[in-house]
């Protein structure tokens, strides 16, 4: 057992209404007194604010699926890592591969964007992962070099030693999201061992706490034999997060 305590995180993506959450969340802070790992829900903007309502005074923390890579200013439909705080966020999703993939954001502005997470006083999940073309050509590691060294190149820069502990990196293959097609306990862990091998590399000892979750189609079926690796330090789930009894089935594998 790691002494790491797993996390496991819901990116609700581009769903949800005001009636629909209320009962999501709802389900998931009854659900979430009964579990045993750190349990977060990541809500599109306009819904931050119901979020904090319903989840205050539970064991349950949350935040955002995004945040813009400037602090502030004339930025026309971005938001700001520093208002999420206002919305009592503690966590920001950043560098999805849908956000990489549909909105051209490169590893340069992911880092970016991890930075002012970070200044705002919240944790960035940093996703990282390859696409089916990359892994059948045996690009794999290669790409998660490259999408993890921009982040850990800014922090080292930045020379804020305790950011360096807050950041969580979410190993998520493109081919396994959203497709049911999960990624073997096996390649997951390969990836994972990379990911901490990395990170000791640049930061030194501090990679025996970082946390690196796996996402794509995790479902109550699979994540257990997921988080089992020892690499493995939870999970970042989409689809199977709109659904309480689904989620709180996976939060009891972690
Ligand atoms: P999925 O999505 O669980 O629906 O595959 C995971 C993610 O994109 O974070």
């Amino acid at each position: 057992m790691s002494a790491r305590k797993k996390l496991v995180a819901g990116n609700w993506k581009m769903n949800g209404t005001l009636a629909a959450n209320a009962e999501l969340l709802h389900g998931i802070k009854q659900g979430a007194l009964a579990t045993a790992c750190d349990l977060v829900v990541c809500a599109p903007f306009p819904y931050l604010a119901q979020t904090s309502a319903e989840l205050l005074g539970s064991p349950v923390t949350w935040g955002a699926q995004d945040c813009s890579a400037h602090a502030q200013g004339a930025y026309t439909g971005e938001v700001s890592a520093a208002m999420l705080t206002d919305f009592g966020c503690r966590w920001v999703i950043v560098g999805h591969s849908e956000r990489r993939q549909y909105h051209a954001e490169s590893s340069a502005l992911v880092a970016a964007k991890t930075m002012q997470v970070l200044r705002a006083g919240l944790t960035p999940i940093v996703c990282v992962g390859e696409t089916f073309e990359e892994r059948d050509a045996g690009q794999t590691l290669a790409v998660i070099e490259s999408q993890l060294r921009a982040v850990t190149s800014a922090l080292a820069q930045a020379g804020e030693s305790q950011w360096v502990n807050r950041v969580v990196v979410a190993y998520e293959p493109v081919w396994a999201i959203g497709t049911g097609r999960t990624a073997s306990s096996t390649q997951a862990q390969e990836v994972h061992a990379f990911i901490r091998a990395q990170w000791r590399t640049a930061f030194g000892t501090s990679a025996d706490a970082l946390r690196i979750l796996y996402g794509g189609s995790v479902k109550p079926g699979n994540a257990a034999e997921l988080f089992d690796q020892p690499d493995v330090d939870g999970g970042l789930i989409g689809g199977a997060s709109l659904k309480a009894d689904d989620f709180l089935g996976i939060a009891a594998s972690a």
